[in-house]
């Protein structure tokens, strides 16, 4: 007879790795575990709306704009009430930002106030939703100065402050990728039991690739250098590159992500010429902070072409940024490629 404690496969969950992971460090306390442990639930109570779409009405725009200008899904502020309220009652957070309300969302007074600063976009590739594409929850943990009221100042720090970041994606599978600086490890929700399993540890992004990700429609618009290092692509085994490229654009920054999390690849959305005034499109403190952190962690670079991402100071809580990131020698070419371009203007 065998036994089977010895025939079952090794389940870690997200918890017990994350308990195990804090206690190799010398001056944890379990309060980070528990604000994770908080994001997680509201992630799964994500999932399941999002999976039941039309079957629970959550389908569908809801008639408002948010500060950005752009049209709410009933989605975007599902998700963002989901994301406030599991998070406002644990005494973990200080404050919260997030993409869909102007200003930072203060903790009521009768919960107590923690030591992080969660900055989140609730619902990203919002604009996809019904067209049942991948869309996801994306996440950037920040401790707080000091216990006091944060103020918009304490929000706006460089992304290489963040301690933790995440993103949930609702795709086939409901996956969680996170990193607290320690590398990039992947969890698939098991819906069945309801909680998230290590599936995927130690993620690499491989340092070369032959696969871009931009909106080709916006290539009129382009700034030189994006310009060369798309045409090179483009041109294929024909041009300088000597290399046939292939192309992919799912307008999901989750999705995209995780792609070149898995396989390698480029992603660019640069700023362009059209509105000088406005820098790219995707926003610094919940979209490209997060996201730079875990693709660094990965082993990839993330980039503005002319800076690294995470060095930036931000001025404003829903600044964006132009953003170009993955496989580390890909990116590398294109930062050539902008230094080469500002350093020939100068001459
Ligand atoms: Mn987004
Ligand atoms: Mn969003």
């Amino acid at each position: 007879m065998t036994n089977e404690a010895n025939t079952l496969p090794e389940q870690i969950t997200l918890t017990q790795f994350i308990i195990e992971q804090q206690r190799e460090l010398p001056d944890a306390s379990g309060t980070f575990t528990l604000l994770l442990n908080n994001i997680v639930t509201a992630c799964k109570q994500i999932s399941n709306r999002v999976n039941r779409g039309a079957i629970v009405g959550v389908l569908g725009s809801a008639d408002s704009e948010n500060i950005q200008g752009e049209v709410q899904k009933k989605l975007d502020i599902i998700t963002h009430d989901i994301m406030v309220k599991a998070l406002e009652w644990g005494g973990h957070v200080a404050g919260m930002a997030s993409e869909e309300t102007d200003d930072p969302i203060k903790i009521p007074g009768h919960y107590p106030r923690g030591q992080y600063l969660v900055l989140f976009d609730p619902l990203d590739g919002s604009s996809n939703i019904d067209n049942n594409m991948t869309v996801g929850t994306i996440f950037s943990i920040l401790r707080c100065v000091d216990g006091l009221e944060p103020t918009l100042e304490d929000f706006l720090r460089p992304g290489h402050e963040q301690v933790c970041a995440g993103f949930v994606l609702y795709g086939p599978s409901t996956q969680l990728i996170l990193t607290t600086g320690n590398g990039v490890n992947g969890f698939t929700l098991d819906q069945e039991i309801g909680e998230f399993l290590l599936t995927h540890r130690n993620i690499r992004i491989p340092e070369d690739s032959r696969e871009f990700a931009i909106n080709m429609s916006n290539q009129r618009f382009w700034e030189p250098p994006i310009k060369r290092y798309i045409d090179e692509c483009v041109a294929g085994d024909s041009g300088v590159r000597g290399e046939n490229f292939n192309m992919r654009w799912i307008a999901s920054l989750v999705a995209e992500v995780y792609r070149i999390l898995t396989r390698g690849g480029i992603f660019l959305y640069p700023q362009d010429t059209r509105y000088p005034s406005v820098p790219g499109r995707l926003r610094l403190m919940y979209e490209a902070n997060p996201i730079g952190f875990i693709v660094e962690q990965a082993g990839g670079v993330c980039s503005t072409g002319r800076e690294r991402i995470l060095d930036i100071q931000a001025e404003k809580l829903h600044q964006r940024v132009p953003l170009v990131l993955g496989s580390k020698n890909e990116v590398e070419r294109v930062i050539r490629y902008y230094q080469e371009a500002d350093t020939s203007f100068v001459n």
